[in-house]
């Protein structure tokens, strides 16, 4: 028996299992840090309201508020504040849900052409206000897409109301139309436009380009994760492309009742 041999060989064992503790040690630590990362947003995004909220109740309390028309502004903004953490929380839960694969989906066959024209509806009016043009372009006779019809207006109610928060000119074009065993979904817009540092973090949750210069952004910076999740959850696929300046396209693709029976 070589005893060098064996020695080698519990030297080798050691040096792998001393190698393997410390990918398990980095992994736990990237794991610990994502969830420092995740609770100091979820606190940023709550404190925010909240101390707008304070601030706003201490100055009525201690009557500083003398005419009632302040004071209903002020009651104005602290309402507006609270429907922002509603609106949070409810975010929050959507995503955790679909995080953790507790989400069922309805799935049907629907027309995407009739929940366009629904979304684009409710929106005309705070475009138009913007004076923003608000089209809707969809091809005749589209194949339908096998999909919860809530989650594809919520999915196109996000792209939208993005794009009228971050356009000031021109329009906003929501178009559909077939490509391969998918519906070609899109939201072009001409506003903003998003860097190419920031543009890969979009779909990242709670990141909002530039914090400071989007302070009148009432957005929870979920709402792309959202739609992240729920394109994966139809097996469907998603893409941005912008400029600076000129505009952004979001666009996801959705399967036709034809790429399920191929697949089958
Ligand atoms: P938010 O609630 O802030 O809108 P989202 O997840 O929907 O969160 O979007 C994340 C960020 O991506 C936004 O804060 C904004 O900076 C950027 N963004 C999203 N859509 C657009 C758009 N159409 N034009 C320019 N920037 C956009």
């Amino acid at each position: 028996v070589d005893t060098s041999d064996e020695i080698g060989d519990v030297a080798h064992t050691i040096n792998t299992m001393a190698e393997k503790l410390e990918r398990v040690e980095q992994e736990r630590h990237h794991l610990e840090q994502v969830r420092n990362d995740f609770l100091a947003n979820v606190s940023h995004e709550l404190r925010t309201p909240l101390t707008a909220m304070q601030g706003f109740l201490e100055a009525l309390q201690d009557g500083l508020v003398e005419d009632e028309e302040a004071r209903q502004k002020y009651y104005a903004v602290m309402y507006t504040e609270t429907m922002q953490v509603n609106r949070l929380v409810d975010d929050l839960m959507d995503l955790m849900k679909l995080e953790n694969n507790e989400v069922n989906l309805a799935k049907f066959p629907v027309d995407v052409a009739e929940i366009m024209n629904k979304v684009a509806f409710s929106f005309r009016a705070e475009a138009e206000e913007k004076g923003l043009a608000l089209v809707v372009d969809v091809e005749n006779d589209l194949p339908k897409i096998y999909a919860d019809r809530d989650r594809v207006a919520q999915i196109l109610k996000n792209f939208v109301k993005n794009a009228v928060k971050f356009t000031e000119h021109g329009e906003i074009r929501l178009s559909a139309a077939a490509e391969e065993q998918y519906i070609k979904i899109q939201v072009a817009d001409t506003g903003m436009g998003i860097s190419q540092d920031d543009i890969h973090r979009i779909w990242e949750r709670f990141f909002k380009v530039d914090r400071g210069r989007s302070k009148n952004n009432k957005g929870t910076g979920l709402g792309l994760a959202i739609v992240k999740e729920l394109v994966e959850r139809h097996e469907g696929k998603w893409k941005v492309e912008s400029e600076p300046g000129v505009g952004s396209t979001f666009t996801v693709w959705l399967p036709t009742m034809g790429f399920y029976r191929q697949s089958t």
